[in-house]
C-alpha cells in the first residue's frame, strides 16, 4: 500500500541543513516527493510504503540535523500521485526561507574525522566545515545567506568544493562557508623573531607557546591571547600586559578527559562542555591540577572550554594537550579585537606573535560563559554559539520591534511574531568601539532577519548609550518608543524565558537600575506581568557615595551602611581607605552630596564584604560579592541576622537593613571570621526573600516567583532561595536561557513592548 503525507515542521528548521537531511533520508528509505522552505516552516511531502513513511517520521523526530530544533511537527494524508523521485525545491522568492542565520557551531564529528584523516583532502585544514558545523553569524555580511554575502566571498570555490556544494546528497550541499586547502583561507604567522616564524605557521606558533611566549590567535569571533596555562610566570606576565589584576582567565583543553584532570565535573557539566555551542563552563578546580595559580587567583572555580574551531583542534594537537589560557584579545575591559589591522596594532604590546588568517571576521563575538546550577544551566554570558538562535516569546509581537537593552553587558533583541532574536554580547557601551558595534550590528540583524522595527524599547535610564540611540533613532525615523523600567525588564525577561504570562512575584536583585523615582534601584520585589507592575517592596535606601566609584570601592558602601545604621565605631571597617578618604566619603553622606540614594542588593553585598574584611576595592565588577559567595559556600549553614520589614504605604514595604548591618558590624568587631559572616549574610538574604514573598502571596494570592537580576548569578543564593521558596510551596523560576544580569534585559524589554502592543498578555 502506497501512501502520501504532507508534513509541516516548525522551529529552527531553516539554514541548518534540513533540506539535504530530508533529501538523504527520503532517498535512503526509497520515498518520493519533495521538501521546500515556506515562510519559516519546512514543508515536506513523502510518498511510499506505510512502513517507510512511518520510519521517515520517526527519524525526523528522533535524529534531526544537529543544529535543528523541531518545535512542532504536523502531518496530514494526501492522495498518492505515483511520483518516483525526491527533490529539493528551491525557495526563490521566499525571503523568509533563507534568511535565518544560525549561530557558529563547533566542528561536527564528520569534519573532525576528516581533519585528522591523512587520506582526506582536507587533512589538517584549519578551515574545514560543512552544513552541520562551522562559522555562521561571525562571517555573515548580508542577506540572503549565501556565500556571496559572507566574508568567504573572496574565496571562489574550487571544482572539487563546487561539486560537493552542488550535490544534494553531499554533507556540504549549500554549505556557504565550505573551503579546502586549494580554495580557502590560509594561516599566517606574524611578529616574533625570524627563527620563530620559520616553518609551518601553526607548528611554529605552538612551539613558541610551549617556549613561554604569549600569542595572539585569530579565532572565530575575535582575537584571543594565548599562553601555556601551566606556567605561572607567563600567565603573570600576560596579566600584567593586559592590566587585568585578578579577573580569572579561561583555559582551553583538548577534550572532556583533559578537562577532568583539572576540574570536577558532573555528566551534565561535561555535556555542556561538549555541546556544539562550546561555552566556557565554570567548574570547580581539582586540587593538584597543573594549571598555574595565576590563571584564576584565589578562585575555587576555573572556566574551561573545549576547542570550537578546526584551528583550535589543530593547535591543541600541536601543543600536545597542554592546557592553554584563552582570553579575549584586549586590554582590560575593552572590546575584543577582531579586525586584523586593529588587532595587530592594539595587541602589539600584549602578544609576542600572531597566528592570523585571511578570513575576515564580520561580527565580533565573545565566548559564551555558563555554569550548571542545580538541574539547569545558569548562563553568565550568552554570545558565541548561542546568538542569534531565536527565543520564543510568550506574546505574539504584532509590530516588529527592537529592544536595545542596557548599558553594561549590552545586547539587543529583535521581536517579530512569536520570536525574539537576542544578539550576541556587545560589552560595555561606554566604550566607543562597543557602541559602534552595537549600532552596526543592529543594522546587520535587521537586514538578516528582515525586521524593520516600528517600536523601539529601551531602559528608563536617560544616560544609557542605548537609550540615547533609541531616542535619536525614534526621532529620526519616526519610530515609537517604549520605555521599560530596568527591573520590570528583568522580571519580564525571566517570565519570557519560561513562557509565563503572569502576573507573578518578581525578586529583582542587581547592582544598579534606574528607578521611576530617579533613585538607583537594585533590591526590588515587584508584582506584575508584562504590561502592569508595581514595586511591592525594596531595600531601604542608603547613599551611594561617589556614585559609580562606590561600585569599584566596596568600602564606600560599607561606610554608607554603617553610617545609616548608626554604627559609629568605624573600627568595624577594616583597613582599606585612608583616613582622608573616609573623611571625604563621610562628608558626602552627611551632606547628601554626590551620594544618590540606592536600594541596591549588589551594593549591600559589597558593604557586607567590606565590613567582613573580605574586600575593600574591587578589581573587577562584582568581585566582592563573588568572594563573599565563595566564603559562604566554604562553611555550613549557621543562623542569620535580623532584618525588619516596615510598611512604606499600604501593600508596599521597605526591608530595613539597619539591624543586619549592626549585627554584621558587631560580629566583625568581635573578630568573627569572615566566612561565618558571609554564610550568615547569605542565609539572611534567603530569609528576606522568603519572608517578603510570603507576605506578598498573602496580599496578592500569587505563588509564582521569578528570580532575576545579576545578583542571581550567585549560585549559592540561587540554589538556596529556590529550595527555600519551594519548601513554602511557591513555584520558582530562574534564568536558564539568558543571563540574569543586564545581558538579558533586551529580551525582557522586547516582551514588555510586544505585550503593550499586542493588547493582551
Ligand atoms: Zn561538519
Ligand atoms: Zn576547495
Ligand atoms: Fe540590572
Amino acid at each position: 500500500m502506497r501512501e502520501r503525507r504532507a508534513i509541516i515542521l516548525r522551529g529552527i528548521v531553516q539554514g541548518v541543513g534540513f533540506r539535504p537531511f530530508v533529501y538523504n533520508l527520503a532517498v535512503r528509505l526509497g520515498l518520493s516527493g519533495f521538501v521546500r522552505n515556506r515562510s519559516g516552516e519546512v514543508w515536506i511531502e513523502v510518498e511510499g510504503s506505510k512502513e517507510s513513511v512511518n520510519h521517515f517520521l520517526d527519524e525526523l523526530r528522533r535524529q534531526p540535523p544537529p543544529l535543528a530544533r523541531i518545535e512542532q511537527l504536523e502531518w496530514t494524508f494526501r492522495p498518492a500521485n505515483g511520483e518516483t523521485t525526491f527533490r529539493i525545491e528551491s525557495s526563490a522568492g521566499d525571503w523568509t526561507g533563507d534568511v535565518f542565520v544560525s549561530p557558529d557551531v563547533a566542528p561536527c564529528a564528520d569534519c573532525l574525522k576528516e581533519l585528522f584523516d591523512p587520506t582526506d583532502r582536507r587533512y589538517r585544514y584549519p578551515f574545514l566545515n560543512c552544513t552541520h558545523c562551522g562559522p555562521r553569524l561571525t562571517i555573515v555580511v548580508g542577506v540572503p545567506y549565501d556565500r556571496e554575502r559572507t566574508t568567504m566571498a573572496r574565496f571562489p570555490l574550487c571544482a572539487a568544493c563546487r561539486a560537493e556544494y552542488d550535490d544534494p546528497s553531499n554533507r556540504r550541499f549549500h554549505a556557504q562557508p565550505t573551503a579546502c586547502p586549494a580554495c580557502g583561507p590560509r594561516l599566517q604567522l606574524v611578529g616574533g623573531s625570524e627563527s620563530e616564524r620559520e616553518g609551518e605557521p601553526l607548528a611554529s606558533f605552538a612551539h613558541s607557546l610551549l617556549a613561554g611566549r604569549i600569542g595572539a590567535l585569530k579565532g572565530l569571533g575575535g582575537y584571543h591571547l594565548v599562553c601555556d596555562a601551566r606556567r605561572d610566570d607567563v600567565v603573570t606576565l600576560l596579566r600584567h600586559r593586559k592590566k587585568r589584576d585578578e579577573k580569572p582567565f579561561a583555559v582551553m583543553v583538548r577534550d572532556a578527559e583533559s578537562a577532568v584532570a583539572l576540574v570536577e565535573a558532573t555528566p551534565e557539566e561535561l555535556q555542556l562542555l561538549r555541546s556544539p555551542q562550546r561555552p566556557i563552563v565554570l567548574l570547580r578546580k581539582r586540587p593538584g591540577g597543573v594549571v598555574a595559580e595565576a590563571v584564576a587567583p584565589g578562585n575555587p572555580f576555573l572556566g574551561v572550554l573545549l576547542p570550537y574551531t578546526p584551528l583550535h583542534y589543530l593547535l591543541m594537537d600541536a601543543v600536545e594537550d597542554v592546557p592553554l589560557v584563552m582570553t579575549s584579545g584586549n586590554r582590560s575591559d575593552e572590546p575584543i579585537a577582531h579586525e586584523d589591522d586593529d588587532a595587530l596594532q592594539r595587541l602589539s604590546e600584549l602578544a609576542d606573535l600572531f597566528l592570523i588568517h585571511n578570513r575576515p571576521i564580520r561580527v565580533r563575538c565573545d565566548d559564551s560563559v555558563t555554569r550548571w546550577v542545580d538541574d539547569q544551566e545558569l548562563p553568565l554570558r550568552r554570545s558565541r554559539g548561542y546568538a542569534p538562535m531565536p527565543l520564543s516569546l510568550p506574546v505574539s509581537c504584532p509590530t516588529p520591534l527592537l529592544a536595545v537593552g542596557g548599558q553594561l553587558k549590552g545586547t539587543f533583541a529583535l521581536g517579530r511574531g512569536r520570536h525574539a532574536i537576542l544578539s550576541h554580547h556587545l560589552g560595555d557601551l561606554d566604550h566607543a568601539t562597543a557602541y559602534e558595534a552595537f549600532v552596526r550590528d543592529i543594522a546587520l540583524y535587521e537586514r538578516l532577519f528582515g525586521v524593520r522595527p516600528e517600536v523601539l524599547a529601551h531602559d528608563l535610564h536617560p544616560d544609557y548609550s542605548s537609550t540615547r540611540y533609541a531616542r535619536a533613532r525614534g526621532e529620526a525615523d519616526g519610530i515609537r518608543l517604549e520605555a521599560v523600567q530596568h527591573h520590570h525588564a528583568h522580571l519580564a525577561s525571566c517570565m519570557a524565558e519560561h513562557g509565563l504570562t503572569g502576573p507573578v512575584l518578581g525578586v529583582c536583585f542587581d547592582g544598579t537600575g534606574y528607578g521611576t523615582d530617579g533613585a538607583i534601584w537594585g533590591g526590588e520585589w515587584l508584582v506584575g506581568d508584562y504590561r502592569q507592575w508595581r514595586r511591592a517592596a525594596h531595600l531601604r535606601y542608603v547613599g551611594m557615595p561617589g556614585g559609580d566609584r562606590a561600585i569599584r570601592e566596596p568600602w564606600r558602601m560599607a561606610l554608607a551602611h554603617l553610617a545609616d545604621a548608626g554604627c559609629r565605631d568605624l573600627r568595624a571597617l577594616p583597613e582599606g581607605p585612608s583616613p582622608q578618604e573616609r573623611h571625604i566619603v563621610s562628608q558626602m553622606l552627611e551632606r547628601r552630596f554626590n551620594a544618590p540614594p540606592t536600594s541596591s542588593m549588589g551594593r549591600l553585598f559589597d558593604a557586607v564584604a567590606a565590613v567582613a574584611g573580605v574586600r575593600q576595592r574591587a578589581r573587577y565588577e562584582g568581585q566582592a560579592a563573588v568572594e563573599l559567595e565563595w566564603l559562604a559556600a566554604s562553611v555550613g549553614v549557621d543562623g542569620g541576622y535580623p532584618f525588619e520589614v516596615v510598611a512604606e504605604e499600604e501593600n508596599s514595604w521597605i526591608v530595613e537593613t539597619r539591624p543586619l548591618i549592626q549585627a554584621v558590624a558587631d560580629e566583625a568587631l568581635r573578630g568573627v571570621e569572615s566566612a561565618r559572616i558571609a554564610r550568615r549574610f547569605h542565609s539572611t538574604v534567603v530569609e528576606m526573600i522568603a519572608h517578603v514573598c510570603d507576605r506578598l502571596r498573602q496580599v496578592t494570592g500569587l505563588s509564582e516567583v521569578v528570580l532575576s537580576g545579576g545578583v542571581f548569578l550567585n549560585a549559592l543564593l540561587t540554589h538556596e532561595t529556590t529550595a527555600r521558596l519551594r519548601d513554602q510551596e511557591f513555584r520558582v523560576y530562574r534564568h536558564r536561557l539568558v543571563p540574569p544580569n543586564d545581558g538579558g534585559l533586551s529580551l525582557g524589554q522586547a516582551a514588555v513592548a510586544a505585550a503593550r502592543h499586542a493588547g493582551r498578555s
